[in-house]
């Protein structure tokens, strides 16, 4: 399995991209920079994007990506929670912001929208996928994809603290889970839930306590302005645990 970032960040600048990992070209996670990334040759061999949540950084480009398959002739699908669904249909392909490739064209939307139930496991496009609920200020799963030959990674999202029951879902090879605030802002960090470096070594430290090891860690929708200080505080986090985790940045991949 080969995991491209695409983008590691919350907000976006010359050097920063929204949230989105790219599984084997074929399958996306997030789609906060599938089109800024990608070439259109690369885009047309996309063939599922996987959305954690509604929020904007992680939805932006869909509409982008939709429109650029529209005009190749080509569809795309996309897998998610009802609320996601909605968010699409309302917000975005309502014919007034953009068209409503969910759809059109008639015979043949570009956007084919499946919505996944949490906790039942669907192939997809060879790979198995499990949702997982996580906990977050809107509806917001986490995936577990399995590639056909056994290698396993789980993909967060957006996620405060809490993630007990999670870990009894996931046995992951790889965790790719988010810590968006440096230390100084945990009660920020846990109205507005999302993770800090010392909110992720409780989570960490319950995962161990719940499957007895810890995966490799890798971290995305870090706030560029902490970054240097999350930097910083996660080398504690990982030495105090003793294990290997690291910060994404664009363009990053990793090999499983
Ligand atoms: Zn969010
Ligand atoms: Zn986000």
């Amino acid at each position: 399995m080969d995991i491209q970032v695409l983008g590691a960040h919350d907000c976006e600048s010359q050097n920063s991209k929204l949230v989105s990992l790219l599984v084997d070209d074929v399958l996306a996670l997030d789609a906060g920079a599938l089109t800024s990334s990608l070439s259109f040759l690369a885009q047309r061999k996309l063939k599922a994007i996987l959305i954690t949540h509604q929020h904007y950084d992680h939805i932006r480009d869909i509409p982008a990506i939709a429109f650029n398959l529209f005009l190749q002739g080509a569809t795309i699908n996309i897998y998610s929670i009802p609320t996601v669904y909605e968010v699409l249909a309302t917000h975005l392909f309502n014919g007034r912001i953009y068209p409503k490739f969910m759809e059109s064209p008639q015979n043949n939307p570009t956007v084919r929208f499946t919505v996944i139930e949490p906790g039942k496991s669907e192939q997809i496009e060879g790979y198995t996928v499990l949702a997982v609920p996580v906990n977050h200020s809107a509806p917001t799963v986490g995936y577990q994809i399995t590639s056909p030959d056994g290698k396993v990674v789980f993909y967060t999202g957006d996620t405060g603290p809490g993630l007990a029951d999670c870990w009894k879902y996931v046995s992951p090879q790889l965790l790719i889970i988010e810590v968006t605030f440096s230390n100084k802002y945990e009660e920020f960090a846990r109205e507005k839930r999302h993770l800090t470096p010392g909110l992720l070594e409780q989570e960490l430290t319950i995962f161990r306590e719940v499957k007895g090891y810890l995966p490799q860690v890798v971290l995305v929708h870090m706030y560029p302005e902490f970054e240097k200080e999350i930097e910083a505080e996660v080398a504690v986090v990982a030495e105090t645990l003793n294990n290997s985790i690291n910060l994404a940045c664009e363009g990053m991949r990793i090999h499983l």
